[in-house]
């Protein structure tokens, strides 16, 4: 049973991928007892920050870390100028303390994980599928999963490194793309609705999904999936 905490963390890394995202690595503090199950969410805020009634401004953030990672927890941030918190969060430096509660919610891995699982992510929906993704991998899963990852721009391609070295060493069928290529783009070209369709024959007609992404990517893949024949009860969703 995971107990629900709130807890001081401290900014310990960021990585910006443009002016308006970034991922946060935040230190737990030692001892928190801070845990979370891959595809949790936590609420962000900041000490003192309140809206006009004094109440205080906090924000859902998915987990993109593996819980293996017991000291660190990992956010990807897109930040809109006129958010609440986004814009506060990112005037943020190396040391600051951001305040997280949590963990929250049911988008999480079905047990046991079925071989040819497939992940379908949108922009920064890659969050909680990195987090399912490398606890599998810290664990030592080694069967094959499938990971759809659609970005806004080549420069948006979040965790590039790593998820290249899952294709390469852990059993990982990756297909990224997007609509905006340029010509360094070596993936595939266009979103999921239109990567999908030309692999499907390759997936298994029980295949579990997990989706996370803007509300109009999911609503379209969902009703893609069902188009082409998978089964509604298998495919688990998550978007913002
Ligand atoms: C379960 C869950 C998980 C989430 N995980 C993440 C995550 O991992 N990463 C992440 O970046 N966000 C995530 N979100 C969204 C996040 O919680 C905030 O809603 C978002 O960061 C905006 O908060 P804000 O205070 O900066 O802006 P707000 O004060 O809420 O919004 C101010 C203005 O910003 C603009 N805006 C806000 N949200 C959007 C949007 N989605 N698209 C376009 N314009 C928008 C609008 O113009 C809005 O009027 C998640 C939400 C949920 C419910």
């Amino acid at each position: 049973m995971l107990n629900i905490k709130e807890v001081v963390t401290k900014i310990a890394d960021i990585h910006a991928y443009s002016e308006n995202l970034r991922v946060f690595g935040l230190t737990l503090p030692e001892g928190s007892g801070f845990s979370f199950v891959p595809g949790q969410f936590v609420m962000v805020s900041l000490p003192g920050l309140a809206d006009a009634n004094g109440r205080k401004i906090a924000k859902a953030y998915s987990i993109a870390s593996s819980p293996s990672q017991s000291d660190l927890l990992e956010l990807c941030i897109v930040s809109y100028p006129a958010g609440a918190l986004s814009p506060k969060l990112f005037q943020k430096n190396i040391g600051d303390e951001v305040v997280v509660t949590g963990p929250y919610g049911v988008f999480q891995l079905k047990q046991p994980v079925l071989p040819g699982t497939v992940f379908i992510a949108g922009g920064t929906g890659i969050a909680p599928l990195m987090s399912m993704l490398r606890s599998l991998y810290s664990e030592g899963y080694d069967h094959q999963l499938q990971l759809f990852y659609s970005v806004g721009e080549p420069k948006l391609f979040l965790f590039k490194e790593e998820l290249l070295s899952y294709e390469k060493n852990s059993n990982l069928q990756l297909v990224v793309s997007t609509s905006n290529h340029n010509e360094s783009w070596q993936w595939e070209k266009g979103r999921v609705t239109e990567t999908f369709p030309k692999h499907a024959a390759e997936i298994s007609k029980d295949a579990q999904f997990y989706i996370c992404g803007p509300p109009i990517m999911v609503t379209d893949t969902v009703k893609m999936l069902e188009q082409l024949g998978f089964k509604k009860e298998n495919i688990h969703k998550e978007q913002w």
